[in-house]
């Protein structure tokens, strides 16, 4: 499938600059997209390296030449794409960086020059981090930069001055909804998962694929239930909810993070329309009473810490132990 700038869903001022700056043949040597996953900053990306690196030289791929369909069948010598790899914690490390420089050092083959993307560039560790300054400080050859990221704050603020940054938004609802809708799924169920996207089409398809309405439901339950838990529940859920693998896991802690939200916006306000789980409102209007304002405040911090550990190499079983333990005994302290 040859990939052109019309493949990319909104952005249409982020499209237009990046078309200008490489027609005026002002490209920076570094670019930044930051935004949340999935709302389509790599394929921006990718777009644009084809872009940079296709022999017709317009604003736009042309998509036949030799370098436009090498980056179609994901073969192109010039263009290296970098991405965070792992089993538990994906990063990216100082020996990708170390391979991708001795790559650019080479002269280009198919083009007039060389284009790297760095996908998920926050999540590398500190040396890969220096490792990219340092490219980046002292560039090799003609190379151009595309990184992505969706947290800057973790990224050295010697990288981020280096590189032009370009903020992509949150997609539209109904954008999403068309995405979902052109996969098959029928209006009522695509309207409700792009609800629940918040603006990203990654996660509305994986909402799709990974039966999210189902994961949400789990969490609902596991909401209603847990402050009524006796230990054996508690050890029985942090078992099960361990052996979940730990993407689903993060998104389970995430629904429950929202119904919190949803439980404190409506205790202000019963008919904010402005709810996450607009479709579970009268139900949330039932457990308002139960979750008090401050012990669904405290919950979401218990829930946002999950999450952080998640990250890491923690151990879940424990983890998961100890957020149902604190949240059980919320209501007894
Ligand atoms: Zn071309």
């Amino acid at each position: 499938m040859s990939m052109n700038w019309q493949d990319i869903i909104g952005h249409v001022n982020i499209i237009n600059n990046l078309r200008r700056l490489t027609s005026e043949d002002k490209m920076p040597h570094a670019l930044l997209f930051i935004g949340i996953d999935g709302i389509g900053k790599f394929l921006a990306g990718e777009i644009l390296a084809k872009t940079l690196l296709c022999n017709d030289g317009t604003d736009m791929p042309c998509g036949s030449c030799r370098s436009c369909q090498a980056v179609d069948s994901n073969i192109h010598p010039d263009l290296f794409v970098l991405e965070p790899d792992g089993k538990t914690v994906q990063m990216i490390k100082i020996e990708q960086i170390r391979q991708m420089r001795s790559n650019i050092a080479l002269a280009p083959y198919l083009s007039d020059k060389r284009v790297v993307i760095i996908r998920d560039a926050d999540k590398m560790n500190e040396a890969a981090a220096n490792g990219l300054l340092k490219t980046l400080e002292e560039p090799i050859g003609r190379a151009f930069f595309i990184l992505t990221a969706s947290n800057e704050k973790k990224m050295l603020p010697t990288i981020l001055s280096r590189c032009m940054k370009v903020y992509f938004s949150p997609l539209r609802n109904s954008d999403i909804e068309s995405i979902l809708q052109s996969r098959g799924l029928e209006k009522t169920r695509a309207l409700t998962i792009a609800r629940l996207s918040g603006g990203s089409a990654g996660q509305a398809l994986l909402l799709h694929e990974h039966d999210g309405l189902k994961n949400r439901a789990d969490a609902y339950s596991f909401l209603t239930q847990v402050l009524s838990f006796s230990d054996e529940d508690i050890w029985m859920n942090a078992d099960k909810l361990a052996k979940t693998d730990r993407e689903k896991l993060s998104e389970w802690v995430f629904y429950l993070q929202m119904f919190w939200r949803d439980i404190v916006v409506l205790y202000h306000n019963e008919t904010d329309s402005n709810l996450y789980d607009i479709d579970l409102k009268e139900q949330l209007i039932q457990q308002k009473s139960v979750w008090l304002q401050c012990f669904a405040f405290q919950a979401a911090d218990y829930a946002a810490a999950v999450q952080h550990r998640l990250q890491t190499n923690t151990d879940i079983r424990l983890t998961m132990e100890a957020f149902i333990i604190k949240l059980r005994d919320l209501i007894r302290s």
